[in-house]
């Protein structure tokens, strides 16, 4: 008997939800295994920057698709995504400043909007922020943040829509195989068949490529944000600021609050079980990330602390995902390990996924520069930066 399914993808994140709705679009059965509710993972808890300052043509070029299918969002996927637009600044030091010119110039070779601004035209941009310390800083008029809850169940019903099966509350357990190929997998509602399967289980995507003995460099690692309500002097919602000095990003949010995390690389030592982890702030952190929000955004001295949260970013060993077919001739395919920033790319990497998995001979975004093998060539994806974490 046929197979019910064409695909199985495994995880209702944004990178499974933007892959089923981009094949089922191309007229594939899909069916989408989520082992708790859409959005659990990663996105649901994402601070869901969407900015375009990446340092790789391909990255550069999959924020920007993004960007517009953000800003678009209800004629490309249907329903809201929450996209605000309020800027994104990057501030870096001196000497990461050849860095941000050669950035900003590919990036506008790219058509994206992005421009050097000197000290001067920050403070004019953002009277609160401290500027003594930085020769130039990276503007992006554009870009902003997005809501991840309510873009990824848009997704998710934009998918259903179209034709593909969501299944929540559906664990999968394993991966079943005929010799060579995949067959499907195993899953708490019993075996699901097809000739395809995604792993885009995000930080558990080390653990579903294991259940095909294959093993990917997927860590999964505990970060954390806070959020503190702004003075009422400062009401009005600030740009997004990627501050490379301090190490930390700020964004606006509801409810004139300020959300703040770290751009730190060692976020990736805190590995951590995905299914057992404190989920609180820790105090420390409140007032660490406190302490360097205000040294950048003296204003913010009379703050006050909102609390905050930790989840899940999904890290490799160069901060960026692998999208490949992890048995070569397999069927089965990985897009995990999107590493603290893949939700801005969502959109575009369901189109890469989906080109990738129908053997797209002309991809739109070719997935090559994030092949599993790249880690054993010794050629891992680098940035221009000191912080190249970031992209
Ligand atoms: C605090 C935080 C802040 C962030 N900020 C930004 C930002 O500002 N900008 C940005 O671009 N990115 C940001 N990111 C990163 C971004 O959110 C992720 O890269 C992106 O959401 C990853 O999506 P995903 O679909 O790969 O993974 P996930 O959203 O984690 O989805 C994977 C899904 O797979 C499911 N799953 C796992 N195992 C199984 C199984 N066996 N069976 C069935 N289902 C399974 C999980 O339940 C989960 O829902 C942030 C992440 C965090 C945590």
């Amino acid at each position: 008997m046929a197979p019910a399914y064409d695909l199985i993808i495994i995880g209702g994140g944004i990178m499974g939800c933007s892959t089923a709705l981009q094949l089922a679009r191309r007229g594939m059965r899909v069916a989408v295994l989520e082992q708790k509710e859409i959005g659990y993972g990663s996105t649901g808890h994402s601070s869901a920057i969407i900015r375009q300052h990446y340092s790789n043509e391909l990255t550069a070029r999959m924020a920007l698709y993004s960007l517009r299918v953000f800003q678009n969002f209800a004629d490309e996927v249907g329903g809201e995504s929450g996209f605000t637009s309020t800027g994104f600044l990057a501030l870096t030091s001196a000497q990461d400043r050849a860095g941000l010119e050669a950035n900003v110039a590919l990036q506008q070779s790219l058509g994206i909007q992005t421009e050097i601004l000197a000290p001067e035209a920050l403070r004019e941009l953002m009277p609160g922020l401290e500027v003594s310390d930085l020769v130039a800083a990276a503007y992006e008029p554009e870009s902003g943040y997005a809501d991840p809850n309510l873009t990824v169940n848009a997704y998710a019903r934009a998918a259903r829509q179209a034709g593909a099966a969501i299944f929540t509350d559906t664990p999968v357990t394993g991966v079943r195989f005929d010799g060579d190929r995949v067959v499907g997998v195993e899953s708490s509602r019993g075996p699901f068949d097809a000739p395809l399967v995604l792993n885009s289980a995000g930080p558990w995507g080390a653990r579903v490529a294991r259940m095909a003995g294959v093993e990917a460099p997927i860590n999964p690692c505990r970060v954390q944000v806070a959020f503190f309500r702004r003075p009422a002097a400062e009401e009005k919602a600030h740009p997004v600021v990627a501050d490379f000095i301090n190490a930390t990003y700020f964004r606006s949010e509801t409810g004139n609050l300020t959300l703040v995390g770290l751009i730190d690389p060692s976020e990736a030592d805190a590995i951590v079980n995905p299914d057992a982890f404190d989920e609180r702030v820790d105090d420390s952190f409140i007032m660490d990330v406190g302490d360097r929000m205000v040294a950048r955004y003296p204003a913010m001295a009379e703050c006050g602390v909102m609390g905050g949260y930790a989840s899940l970013y999904a890290i490799t060993p160069d901060w960026h995902p692998i999208v490949d077919e992890l048995l070569p001739g397999s069927g089965f395919y990985i897009c995990s390990g999107f590493s603290g920033h893949g939700f801005k790319l969502g959109p575009a990497v369901g189109v890469m996924a989906a080109d990738l998995l129908t053997g797209a001979a002309d991809p739109q975004f070719d997935p090559a520069l994030f092949r599993l093998s790249r880690y054993a060539e010794g050629k891992p994806v680098l940035g221009l930066y000191e912080y190249s974490i970031v992209g």
